[in-house]
């Protein structure tokens, strides 16, 4: 964990979802393979040749700009796919179901804090995976807000994305921390624009974060 800023007032977290609220590489990999699959199969390329494309575009995105990374919906728009269509394909991949299992810790963790907090969810899926994605985690009732891919029509990290979660949690963005697993594409802009900042490793540092809290003076 890495903590960039916690200001000194806070009154929402906003969360990533992939990586950071579940731990599970080969869930993960599933995503990003699976999606470039289907991109391959659009362009009636193989498979290889598609990741081999996508790779050097990464590298070349990072070359020109300071090492930074790039999203793999941001990718695939540079590739001719509409957002639409992206999210068209998450939704149709994407069983979260046949990887994830309940997991007690991380509610017990998103409940104390809830008690506190408005907590939000931001990702880069669509809203109806992250659904499917917290009931498997038991998590479902934890995030009253939900900012998908289908929300804005734009991937991360986007600033209208952002303000839109922080409208919907009814804080000012200067009141909000994002917690993600990628520097980035989910803390670099919301640090950028005020907000709070944590890198979580994985989903054990979402565990603690009561305690962090907690040693940063709030009283849950
Ligand atoms: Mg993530």
């Amino acid at each position: 964990m890495k903590i960039f800023l916690i200001p000194e007032k806070v009154s929402a977290l906003i969360f990533d979802m992939d990586n950071t609220l579940y731990t599970h590489d080969g869930y993960i990999r599933y995503q990003i393979e699976s999606l470039i699959k289907k991109l391959a199969e659009k362009q009636g390329a193989d498979f290889d040749e598609t990741k081999g494309a996508i790779e050097a575009r990464r590298r070349k995105h990072a070359e020109e700009n300071k090492g930074a990374a790039i999203s793999l919906g941001n990718i695939f728009k540079s590739f001719g796919v509409s957002m639409e269509e992206t999210i068209r394909w998450r939704e149709e991949l994407f069983r979260p179901e046949l990887f994830l299992r309940r997991d007690g810790k991380l509610r017990e963790a998103l409940l104390r804090l809830a008690a506190r907090f408005s907590l939000g969810l931001y990702t880069n899926n669509p809203v109806l995976v992250a659904r499917k994605t917290l009931a498997c985690l038991g998590a479902e009732d934890c995030f009253p807000v939900i900012v998908g891919l289908d929300t804005c029509l734009v991937s991360k990290p986007s600033g209208l994305s952002l303000r839109k979660t922080a409208e919907m949690l009814g804080a000012d963005t200067g009141l909000c921390v994002s917690v993600g697993d990628r520097y980035d594409i989910d803390l670099a802009l919301p640090l950028e624009m005020g907000m709070g900042g944590i890198l979580a490793d994985n989903v054990s540092d979402v565990y603690r974060l009561p305690s962090v809290f907690e040693d940063a003076g709030f009283r849950l």
